[in-house]
């Protein structure tokens, strides 16, 4: 369709520039872009799609930074439910040796949906073991058949336990394979253009798993082909230890050292940061990925986020893996972020708007894009309503509609729009089975726990 208006929102939420809020507002999109912001009487009163947004708090479309999507196979397993990082890693190592490109598209489709309806409309992945024949294409295609905005990192392995990493030989890749599939798939699905709705990445995994030379090989070629770099840095107390140890130097000047610092690379976690290191990234334009609930799972630690924003570091949400969080849900990762800065640094550590920037636009420019994660004209149509009379909003929606998104039990969105085209409709992604989805997923994942124990 050619135009789309969405109006009367109880309140539109535009983070642009003056970060207005408009009571009664609406917005007028024309071929997948935003042309209007306005109160909507302001507006054009007839478009081809008409979205009555009456009852609604309407916001642009959340970013997630950080993901693996795979993982949603794995969630709440017993054996690891209170395993920290390098523990839960080399249980499940052996489990995810199992995935198959059914196994990649499925979960795939179970996290990216999970991620829709909570407001999520530009979702990262980084898949980093592509064993029995799963590729990135398989991922690609769930969020294609979905209509997401999809940034997949080309994630890899290439340091196994035989050479001093952590991962079994079994899961790891030798350089020139990860590099020749890089290329392929950048050739095959990167759009650098504005509006892209894929941009591929390239996501050596950790320090502890993938050889120097593979970082600095990943770096080089990204910067030629012009792609984003992105990997996991200082997570752990034990990555600290492993990055002394093995390279004498702490994790974020061992990623300096080959090259991995820039505005086109971001890493995830960044917990165990000096103050020093806080200003690396920051004069750099590095960005991070900040995952509260994982961190918190895995009893990682508390990333110095109130410090980072303060720098003017690019600061975006994540709800990282599912087996290391459990939820994919956007609106509660950014309450998880309030919540655990006030924990290590009192109430006033962070506010709501800064939580929701943090979901927002943060995560923009977290990915190199400016062209979503807010409201305004130009920008690519990706937003999202939720409806005010529910019972968890019930007091609090009438004081401050946009405060109870962050502070009240996280709801799922009524509507969202991608692109200009509506993927969630009254609560519901029209045309997906969830039913026969789930099933099948449950399936995948119970037979990929029992193929792995029966080889241990
Ligand atoms: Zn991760």
């Amino acid at each position: 369709m050619a135009t789309l208006l969405l109006m009367n929102a109880d309140l539109l939420v535009t983070m642009d520039g003056e970060r207005r809020r408009i009571p009664g507002g609406g917005l007028f999109v024309r071929n997948n872009v935003i042309e209007a912001v306005a109160p909507s009487a302001a507006l054009p009163a007839a478009a081809d799609l008409v979205i009555d947004a009456t009852g609604m708090v309407v916001l642009p479309g959340l970013v997630n930074t950080h993901h693996h999507l795979y993982q949603t196979l794995t969630r709440a397993l017993p054996p690891v439910q209170n395993a920290k990082l390098f523990d839960w890693l080399t249980y499940l190592y052996p489990i995810w040796a199992e995935l198959t490109p059914e196994a990649v598209y499925t979960s795939a489709l179970v996290g990216l949906a999970e991620l829709v309806l909570s407001g999520c409309t530009t979702a990262s992945d980084h898949l980093y073991l592509v064993p029995n024949g799963a590729r990135h294409d398989d991922e690609i295609r769930a969020a294609r058949e979905l209509g997401v905005r999809f940034h997949p990192c080309r994630g890899s392995m290439s340091l196994g336990r035989s050479q001093g990493g952590l991962p079994p030989d079994s899961v790891v890749q030798t350089e020139d394979e990860i590099l020749a599939d890089c290329e392929r798939l950048v050739a095959a699905y990167h759009d650098p253009q504005p509006y892209a709705m894929l941009r591929i990445a390239l996501a050596p995994c950790s320090p502890f798993s993938v050889t120097g030379e593979s970082l600095r090989r990943s770096a080089e070629w990204a910067r030629a082909h012009g792609v984003m770099l992105h990997t996991h840095v200082a997570e752990t107390a034990d990555e600290d230890e492993f990055c002394l140890e093995k390279f004498g130097c702490r994790p974020v000047e061992y990623m300096r050292r080959l090259g991995w610092v820039g505005p086109d690379v971001w890493y995830a976690h960044a917990v165990f940061l000096n103050p020093a290191e806080v200003q690396l990234l920051a004069e750099t334009g590095t960005g991070v990925a900040h995952c509260p609930s994982s961190n918190m799972r895995l009893g990682s630690g508390i990333a110095p986020i109130r410090e980072m924003l303060d720098a003017g570091v690019a600061v975006g949400l994540a709800v990282d893996g599912s087996a290391s969080n459990d939820s994919s849900h956007m609106l509660a990762e950014a309450r998880m972020a309030l919540l655990l800065q006030r924990v290590a640094k009192g109430a006033t550590a962070l506010t709501v708007a800064e939580a929701l920037e943090m979901a927002t636009l943060g995560g923009a420019r977290v990915l190199g894009r400016d062209d979503i994660g807010t409201l305004a004209p130009g920008k690519a149509a990706d937003f999202i309503g939720v409806r005010l009379e529910r019972l968890e909003f019930a007091g609090a929606s009438c004081h401050d509609p946009a405060g109870a998104l962050v502070l009240c039990t996280p709801p799922q969105v009524d509507l969202s729009v991608i692109n200009g085209r509506i993927v969630v409709e009254d609560g519901h992604i029209p045309g997906l089975d969830l039913e026969r989805l789930i099933a099948r997923q449950n399936e995948l994942a119970l037979d990929m726990v029992r193929r792995a124990q029966s080889k241990r």
